[in-house]
C-alpha cells in the first residue's frame, strides 16, 4: 500500500472503526426483493443518512420514492469554479438463497483471510462506505473538499432500479453535477486495475405465434396445415446468418467504433479462454466472426433467443399439431444504437417473415440504452491517475456486458459517469459467500481521496 497519499494516515488511524462501521451497515438485511424485508431496507438507508451525517456531509437524508428509500447527502462549499460530482451506489442487497450454501451467516460480517465475508460486502455497502469515509478523512484532516460533492444512494438496484429514473427527473436539480462516479463495479484482478468506460443496452420481446386455435390431432390435420413450434424454428434459426452476425438489416449500422485507447485496453488484458469455458462450463466458444471473446460480450451487440415453448414438453408423446409457440428474444445493444429503432426494424424483419394466415404478436417488454463514457474525457484521466497512483499502474479500460442505472444517470443527468470499482471477479456477487477483499476497500478508500483533486485539477 502507497505510503504518502492523502488518506494512508486516515486509514491507519481509523481503520478499527471503519471496519466496525462496515459490519454495522452488513448486518442490515437490506434484500430490497423481498417485501418483508422492507423496515431492513429502510432501516439501511437511515443508517446510510446516519454514516453521511457522520462523515461531515450535509442536508443528509432518507428520500422517498414510488419504492424502497434513497439516501441523499451533499457537501457543497468548494466554491462556485470547482466542479461538483455525484457518487452513486446502492444500500438494498440481493437475497440469499440458497442459503445452506453459506459457510457463514450472510448476515453475520466477519473477516476471514484478509477478505470481509458478507451479503452486501463488495455488492455495494462495501464500495459505498469507502467513498464515504474518503469525505470523511478529507473532510477531517483537511477541512474541505477539492469539489462540491453529492451522494446519491438507491435502495432498489437490485430489483432493476424501477423508480431510479423518475427520481432523477424529480431532484433533476439538486442532483446536479459535473461528473457521476459510480462504486459498484469490479477491476480485472488485483494486480491489473481496470476501470469501465461502458455498458451494454438491451432490448426484449414476447413473440406469440399462433397458427390455430388449439391444438390439433396430428393424425387428421397434420401434414395440411402450418405448425407452430415450425414457424418459430423458422424465426429463430434466420436471426443469424453463417458468420454469427445478427441478421436483421442495418443491425451493426450505429455501432460506434471503439477507441485507440480502448483496442489497446482489450490487447493487453490477460484474458484466458480455458478458465472461461470453464466458469461458464461449455465445451466450445462461438459467436460474431472475426470477434475475439471480450469484443463478443463487450463492445458488440447480440441477439439470444431466451426462451421457446410450444406443444407438448411432458411425459411421453402427445400426438399434435402445436396451435401456439412462444419465444422471448433480448438484444444486448452497444453505443450508439437505440432500443427503439432495433425495435421498429424488428417489428418490420418479423412481419416480413411471417407466412400468410399465421398470426404474430410482438410485445416489447424492456428497453435499456447502452452507456458509454468518451475514454478521452479529462476525468476519465482524472480517475485513470487515481487508480495508478494507488495500484502503482495505470487502469485498463474494460466494458461490462450487462446493463445497469448507470444510463440514466448519464443521459439524464448529463454528466461522464466514471467507475472506480474495487470488487474481484470471484467476490461472488449475488451469490453465497459474497466477499469483499479488504486490501481492495483501503485501496478503494484512498484512490477515492485523491480522486477529487484530480477531478478539481482536470476541470480547471
Ligand atoms: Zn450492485
Amino acid at each position: 500500500m502507497p505510503r504518502d497519499l492523502l488518506l494512508t494516515d486516515y486509514v491507519d488511524a481509523e481503520g478499527q472503526r471503519i471496519v466496525d462501521s462496515l459490519f454495522e451497515w452488513l448486518r442490515i438485511p437490506s434484500i430490497s426483493a423481498d417485501p418483508d424485508h422492507s423496515a431492513s431496507v429502510r432501516h439501511s438507508a437511515e443508517f446510510a443518512a446516519d454514516l453521511l451525517r457522520d462523515a461531515g456531509m450535509e442536508h443528509a437524508q432518507v428520500v422517498e420514492t414510488g419504492g424502497a428509500p434513497a439516501v441523499y447527502a451533499d457537501w457543497l462549499h468548494a466554491g462556485p469554479s470547482a466542479p461538483t460530482a455525484l457518487v452513486y451506489g446502492h444500500h438494498d442487497v440481493q437475497p440469499v438463497d440458497p442459503l445452506d450454501e453459506w459457510a457463514l451467516p450472510p448476515f453475520e460480517p466477519a473477516l476471514v483471510d484478509g477478505e470481509c465475508r458478507a451479503r452486501g460486502a463488495v455488492d455495494d455497502k462495501g464500495q459505498l462506505l469507502f467513498q464515504i469515509e474518503a469525505a470523511r478523512g478529507l473532510l477531517q484532516r483537511h477541512g474541505r473538499l477539492p469539489v462540491n460533492l453529492k451522494f446519491l444512494i438507491e435502495g432498489e438496484e437490485e430489483v432493476g432500479s424501477p423508480h431510479f429514473e423518475d427520481l432523477l427527473h424529480e431532484q433533476l436539480e439538486r442532483l446536479s453535477c459535473d461528473v457521476v462516479v459510480v462504486s459498484d463495479t469490479t477491476m480485472w484482478g488485483p494486480q491489473v486495475p481496470s476501470t469501465c468506460v461502458g455498458l451494454r443496452g438491451l432490448v426484449a420481446f414476447d413473440l406469440t405465434i399462433r397458427t390455430a386455435a388449439g391444438d390439433l390431432h396430428s393424425g387428421s390435420f397434420g401434414g395440411s396445415l402450418p405448425n407452430s413450434a415450425h414457424v418459430a424454428a423458422d424465426l429463430v434459426s434466420s436471426l443469424h446468418d453463417g458468420d454469427g452476425r445478427v441478421a436483421l438489416p442495418g443491425f451493426y449500422d450505429d455501432v460506434r467504433p471503439l477507441t485507440e485507447a480502448e483496442q489497446r485496453s482489450l490487447r493487453l488484458l490477460p484474458f484466458d479462454e480455458d478458465e472461461w469455458k470453464r466458469k461458464a462450463g461449455v465445451a466450445r466458444l462461438e459467436g460474431e466472426a472475426g470477434r475475439t471473446t471480450l469484443e463478443r460480450v463487450w463492445t458488440r451487440p447480440t441477439c439470444e433467443v431466451v426462451g421457446i415453448t410450444a406443444g407438448y414438453g411432458g411425459e411421453g408423446m402427445k400426438t399434435v399439431v402445436p396451435g401456439r409457440a412462444n419465444v422471448k428474444v433480448t438484444f444486448r445493444l452497444v453505443p450508439d444504437q437505440d432500443p427503439e429503432r432495433v425495435a421498429e426494424v424488428f417489428g418490420a424483419w418479423l412481419a416480413a417473415r411471417v407466412p400468410e394466415g399465421v398470426s404474430l404478436e410482438a410485445e416489447q417488454v424492456g428497453s435499456v440504452g447502452p452507456a458509454l463514457t468518451d475514454p478521452d474525457h479529462p476525468s476519465v484521466g482524472a480517475l485513470c491517475r487515481a487508480i495508478e497512483r494507488v495500484w502503482g499502474r495505470a487502469p485498463l479500460l474494460t466494458r461490462e456486458g450487462g446493463s445497469g442505472p448507470e444510463e440514466a444517470l448519464g443521459r439524464v443527468l448529463e454528466a461522464p459517469v466514471l467507475y472506480l470499482g474495487v470488487g474481484l471477479p470471484d467476490d461472488r456477487y449475488h451469490a453465497p459467500d459474497e466477499r469483499m477483499v479488504m486490501d481492495q476497500f483501503w485501496k478503494g478508500l484512498i484512490a477515492a481521496g485523491e480522486l477529487w483533486g484530480e477531478v478539481a485539477r482536470a476541470h480547471g
